[in-house]
């Protein structure tokens, strides 16, 4: 069985929020072959670096499920795209290339945060093409970790008041983008996150059939994933908390 999620923004200032995902993992996830976490997964992250007592609670409970023999497999969104070696070892974790297309039960299928699909919103594109440069990491991780939580702090500012701003369906995937993903890495099904809107989308992409999952983000009082078993594909609701 394998499990997805995604986007629990994960913060010291949301103890509910990690209290869900602190149960999840000793709960559903511990049945999992595989546990594949989408993007997104902290609010911000700063850098490997970052003593944060908070994220390394996390590490340690991410380390914990791999240690009972659950492989967790990451793919950084847009907040946690400063995510290196250095988590990934301290929270056994694999960090696996965006995109990427992994075989379940038979079928290619691509797994991605979701971001590069919003082509509707081009500031944000453009922003995203100048941080996600190697320079621009390595230049940005140079720096002081306060100057670094600093900048962030300015950015999720910003960022907060920008959506009030911008319309809900520039926010959303564009349909020739999706569409285009479909058809470059030849696959039929896709799953991704970044949206917050969980469903399932089936659509037609030159007369092929194809299936986009889209996972759903996680609120202080419900977490939710993406089961799949030789048995079906279902999203779950998550409330245990611990
Ligand atoms: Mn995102």
């Amino acid at each position: 069985m394998v499990l997805f999620i995604s986007d629990l923004h994960l913060h010291p200032s949301r103890p509910a929020a990690a209290a869900l995902f602190r149960g999840f993992l000793a709960g559903p996830a511990r049945s999992a072959d595989t546990l594949w976490i989408l993007g997104d997964l902290f609010e911000y992250w700063a850098g490997d670096d970052d003593d944060d007592p908070f994220n390394a609670a996390v590490c340690a409970e991410l380390r914990a499920l791999a240690d009972g023999g659950t492989r967790i497999c990451f793919i950084c969104g847009n907040r946690d795209f400063l995510i290196g070696r250095g988590f990934a070892e301290t929270a056994q974790t694999t960090l696996a290339e965006e995109p990427q297309v992994v075989d379940l039960d038979g079928q290619a299928t691509l797994l991605l945060h979701g971001d590069t699909l919003c082509t509707d919103d081009t500031a944000y594109q453009t922003f995203r093409a100048t941080v996600r440069t190697a320079d621009f990491r390595r230049d940005f991780l140079a720096k002081p970790l306060a100057e670094r939580k600093a900048f962030i702090g300015d950015l999720r500012q910003r960022s907060e008041s920008e959506k009030q701003v911008k319309p809900a369906a520039i926010m959303d995937t564009n349909a020739q983008a999706v569409a285009a993903a479909f058809r470059r890495h030849g696959v039929a099904r896709m799953i991704h996150g970044h949206t917050h809107r969980q469903a399932r989308h089936g659509l037609s992409v030159d007369g092929r059939a194809c299936e986009r999952w889209v996972l759903g983000d996680w609120r202080d009082d419900a977490g939710n994933y993406l089961e799949c078993s030789r048995d079906g594909w279902a999203f779950r609701p998550w409330t245990g908390r611990r």
